[in-house]
């Protein structure tokens, strides 16, 4: 791949990469890997965007083909991440297991449903009865369940941000420089892109891999490339750290919107999940339906106050899929964005994606489902179990 003069200071470069979170720092290492040269662009920094706020959570309980091959992918390279990336911090990836609760029939069948998708994929789930739940789960209060499914090899990195780093440090020791700019504009020039920065600077690079999360749309429009990705705001409720341990697993209640998890340095974290989706309301609301959702099911909480309220932000599309790939009739433009609440989980998998289809100039067949071309009449597969 040819690349040009570059009058920001990065050399010259094949790929530019618009966004330094974990999807576009993991596209960073994988294409350096493939021995292409890599800038990566941010106006605030490595990590400052959702990537920041998320807790770490790791799971292969989907809904989708597509997500599934993706969370088993990237679980099996997250298992090998010292190897991988030789992180400076260990980020302590631990299988707690996930437990999604059933209240209703109606909840437990279309968990049934996801059961039988996830183990033709090799997804290893189970149904569990309400008893069995609550021998996972201390404390769970199993008196409404009707049932449940776990997975035991879902889990938590400890020090999620240490998974950053080790990408940021990979991607760096393969050669990637990190650029502090914002990019306004991404512009066809010859056979390859210029990206106009903020502050009158000017970068070229052979292809660019907009990896901006809910920015991407301004950044595609001019381009006349339009993607409905778009931001919504997520709560999450945290305690200050408790030296018992109360709650190891992660509990999810669909049917209440509610999630809760003890992390690694105690403090308990509780989440209305449609807060923030409900007009009208505020995190009075969203904290009264947590204490509901902790009284009707995890009683063991119920002394734990949640002086603390984080906000944060999902980059969601219409079927609640990523959207990734080339963009048709752009040569060398490429999109890795709307991660849909799972960017640190699927991160290996979208940046090994993206790097080969930047370098091979082909998308892989089984990730057509993600591709931005889909919104324009292609068929749209909705991801249900988004957390
Ligand atoms: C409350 C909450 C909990 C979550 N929990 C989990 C979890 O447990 N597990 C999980 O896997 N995921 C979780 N997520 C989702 C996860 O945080 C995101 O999917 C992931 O961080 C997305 O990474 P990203 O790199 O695509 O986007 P971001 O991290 O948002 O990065 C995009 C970057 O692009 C930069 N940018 C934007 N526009 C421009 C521009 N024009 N020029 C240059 N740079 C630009 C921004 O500054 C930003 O740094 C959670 C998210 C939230 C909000």
């Amino acid at each position: 791949m040819s690349s040009s003069l570059n009058e920001v200071g990065v050399g010259s470069v094949d790929v530019a990469i618009v966004g330094a979170g974990i999807t576009g720092l993991s596209a960073a290492w994988h294409l350096t890997q493939r021995g292409l040269s890599v800038a990566a662009f941010d106006g605030t920094g490595i990590g400052s965007g959702a990537t920041a706020v998320q807790p770490g959570g790791v799971r292969q309980q989907w809904g989708t083909e597509v997500a599934c091959r993706m969370a088993r992918e990237a679980y099996a390279f997250y298992n090998e991440i010292g190897e991988r990336l030789a992180p400076a911090v260990d980020p302590q990836l631990r299988a707690c297991g996930y437990l999604f609760v059933a209240l209703g029939d109606d909840e437990l069948a279309a968990q049934r449903q996801r059961l039988e998708l996830q183990h033709r994929l090799g997804v290893p789930s189970r149904e569990v009865t309400p008893a069995e739940a609550g021998a996972l789960v201390e404390g769970l209060d199993t008196s409404a369940m009707v049932g449940g499914v776990w997975c035991d090899q879902d889990g938590y990195f400890d020090r999620p941000l240490a998974v950053v780093g080790a990408f940021a440090d990979a991607a760096t020791r393969g050669g990637a420089t990190f650029v502090d700019r914002r990019v306004e504009k991404v512009v066809r020039d010859g056979e390859g892109w210029r990206l106009e920065l903020r502050g009158g600077e000017v970068a070229h690079a052979g292809a660019v891999v907009v990896a901006a999360a809910w920015d991407t749309p301004e950044l595609l429009s001019p381009l006349g490339v339009d993607l409905p990705i778009e931001r919504e705001p997520k709560y999450l409720f945290y305690s200050d750290p408790i030296r018992e341990r109360l709650l190891e697993p992660l509990v999810i209640v669909p049917e209440l919107h509610f999630a809760a998890k003890q992390l690694a340095d105690g403090s308990v974290l509780a989440s209305d999940l449609g807060g923030g989706s409900r007009e009208g309301e505020g995190k009075e609301d969203w904290h009264r339906n947590v204490r509901r959702a902790i009284s009707k099911t995890l009683p063991i909480l119920e002394y734990v106050s949640f002086p603390v309220l984080v906000e944060g932000f999902y980059d969601v599309t219409p079927d609640r899929q990523p959207v990734l790939g080339p963009i048709e009739g752009h040569d060398g433009l490429f999109v890795a964005a709307g991660l849909n609440g799972r960017g640190l989980m699927m991160a290996p998998t979208i940046g090994r994606v993206i790097a080969e289809s930047v370098a091979t100039g082909a998308m892989e067949e089984s990730m057509a489902a993600l591709s931005p071309s889909r919104f324009g009449g292609g068929t749209l597969t909705p991801e249900l179990q988004v957390v």
